[in-house]
């Protein structure tokens, strides 16, 4: 097996175009496994950790970049580039920064990213709920050029992407949120698991709607979109976005049974098709209640919809 080792994009793009067979690896800790048991055996690996353009975050006019090969670790603020104190994106991107908290262990966080969550493109993937639910852009690139995909575009099957032979992924664009996210999973055990159900929700005061996202109960990540705009509408109608008043429970009652109704899960050894959508009800009831709670108590709707850390876009920051 060759082993390639680019120290930068162009090259690392240079290579992938002229070996499209060429399996990258970022943090290894889906393609080692894969290795370890044979069930692949790719002519070339393509190292992508010496690039440095695949490294770290930024913050640019509001819309958050992160680079494919930030870690879990980056993402929940564990290990940050530049301050324990500000907890980086663990403060920026809750949703996604509660997702990394789930996954593997501190040496899973430490390796895993980002990138290869979505290149692996698997049901199970623990941030696909999160960037479905806060409508995430995914940046891929090729030596033709460069793209974005919406992240409801990526998925195309199990384990499948849209990526083509010869791309990488390069970045995930995702706007910096206006209101409260949540993730929640279930799992055989609590740690070092595969998913059984999870969700992730977010509010989004500034443009009104609502962003969500079922993993491990369909044969790709998905959105719930009927439940997504059954509770713009109910908070709507109510004013609740400019009130942050009590929901109803029946308001929460219909949302999780329709999240519920959008999953699409398996059999397998993991848990039956019933005990997934029944789980996915709860987990939906659950987020919301705790994500509205968070509405009524951070001030999102007396701030002008810019959250209780200040103006989206107008801090520079980077990691
Ligand atoms: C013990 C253990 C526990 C785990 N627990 C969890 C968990 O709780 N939740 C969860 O979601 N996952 C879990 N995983 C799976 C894995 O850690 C994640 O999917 C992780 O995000 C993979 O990232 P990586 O950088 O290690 O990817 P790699 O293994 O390097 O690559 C994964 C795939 O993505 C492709 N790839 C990587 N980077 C790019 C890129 N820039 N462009 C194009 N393709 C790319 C690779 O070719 C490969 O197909 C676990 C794995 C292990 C071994």
């Amino acid at each position: 097996m060759e082993f390639l080792q680019p120290p930068s994009l162009a090259e690392a793009l240079a290579a992938k175009a002229a070996n499209p067979d060429a399996l990258p690896i970022a943090g290894g800790t889906d393609v080692m496994v894969e290795l370890n048991f044979a069930r692949r055996r790719p002519p070339i690996l393509l190292d992508l950790t010496r690039v440095p353009e695949l490294a770290g975050w930024s913050l640019q006019d509001g819309r958050l970049r992160l680079g494919a090969a930030v870690t879990y670790a980056e993402l929940t603020g564990e290990r940050d580039g530049r301050s324990p104190v500000a907890h980086g994106l663990g403060r920026l991107l809750p949703g996604l920064a509660m997702a990394a908290r789930t996954v593997g262990s501190p040496q899973i966080r430490n390796r895993g990213t980002i990138g290869g969550n979505l290149g692996s493109a698997s049901p199970a993937g623990d941030c696909h709920p999160s960037l479905l639910a806060a409508g995430a852009e995914i940046e891929v690139a090729s030596s033709r050029g460069a793209r974005l995909i919406p992240i409801d575009g990526f998925f195309t099957g199990v384990k499948r992407s849209a990526l083509a032979p010869d791309e990488l992924i390069t970045a995930i664009w995702i706007t910096r949120p206006s209101g409260p996210e949540q993730f929640a999973k279930i799992g055989t055990r609590n740690a070092m698991v595969i998913a059984v159900a999870a969700f992730g929700l977010a509010l989004h005061p500034g443009r009104r709607s609502v962003g969500t996202g079922i993993g491990s109960a369909a044969p790709t990540p998905v959105r719930a979109r009927e439940a997504e705009i059954f509770l713009a509408a109910a908070l709507e109608e109510a004013s609740l976005w400019d009130t942050g008043g009590a929901l109803k429970e029946s308001v929460v009652t219909e949302f999780g049974t329709l999240v519920g109704a959008a999953s699409r899960p398996i059999d397998d050894v993991r848990g039956t098709a019933a005990y997934r959508r029944h789980a996915l009800v709860v987990l939906a009831r659950r987020t919301l209640a705790w994500a509205w709670t968070d509405y009524q108590r951070s001030g999102y709707q007396r701030s002008g919809h810019s959250g209780p850390t200040g103006s989206a876009g107008t801090v520079a920051e980077e990691g």
